[in-house]
């Protein structure tokens, strides 16, 4: 049975600056700057050009999570080729209170979800007494995004509090965003971070917004115009992003 969940509620609308078709495609480059991103919202996350690390937005803050474990606050003039945002106001939430297996907290977490048609931003914080994410080394444009996933950088921490921000998007949209749970993690003391790829929440509270409109921007680069996109990229997504 679904908990209980509020309906009405203000209606809200994902941001997408492009398609991630075309990240997964490897067009690393599609100098969006990020002031333009942060116009449509003060939370999300994305990448940065040429893939040079995890991006997540909290708070209108911007962070650059890199292949080295540092973690940059950057300004709006840094460039992504894929970011999604929203303006993040939740209208519901829980709590986990007990060590959680990551493969029964991520069940748990979409079954809070009253449908997996429509999207959600979802944030965490507290404490986890396990973090498993990965950045990516800077890429050259044009390599196919599954490739990359051999060089990405695991980083493990135990004991750690922090806040997992991100979405969650239908399964038949996945050309357009990564489908399913797709999170980033900060510390409390925003010196580490990555993609995550797995966690042990402990006490957690969680905060889900519900989202029933997308407003996707299309590049006008050369190369996205002229790119065939007629590739199934859905395996390609489950290998990097999973
Ligand atoms: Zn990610």
């Amino acid at each position: 049975m679904k908990p209980h969940w509020k309906t009405e509620l203000p209606e809200s609308s994902i941001y997408l600056c492009a398609p991630v078709n075309a990240l997964v495609e490897g067009i690393f480059e599609e100098n969006i700057h990020l002031a333009e991103i942060l116009k449509h919202g003060d939370f999300g996350l994305g990448t940065f050009d040429d893939l040079d690390g995890e991006m997540l937005i909290l708070d209108g803050n911007c962070y650059q999570i890199n292949s080295d474990g540092k973690v940059i606050e950057v300004d709006d003039q840094i460039l992504t080729p894929f970011a999604s945002v929203t303006f993040y106001s939740a209208g519901n939430h829980y709590e986990l209170v007990e060590e959680t297996p990551y493969v029964k907290f991520m069940k748990w977490l979409n079954c809070l979800l009253p449908s997996p048609n429509l999207f959600y931003a979802i944030r965490i914080e507290g404490k986890f007494a396990h973090m498993k994410v990965r950045s990516v080394p800077k890429q050259e444009n044009y390599r196919p995004l599954s490739d990359i996933a051999n060089e990405q950088v695991v980083f493990d921490f135990d004991h750690i509090s922090g806040t997992l921000a991100g979405f969650f998007t239908p399964d038949f949209m996945s050309s357009l965003s990564v489908p399913g749970m797709h999170l980033h993690f900060l510390s409390e003391d925003r010196q580490h971070g990555g993609h995550l790829l797995e966690c042990v929440p402990q006490k957690i509270t969680i905060g889900i917004q519900m989202i029933n409109k997308m407003e996707l921007s299309l590049p006008m680069t050369q190369d996205y115009m002229k790119w065939d996109f007629h590739r199934d990229i859905r395996q390609d997504l489950d290998n990097v992003e999973k």
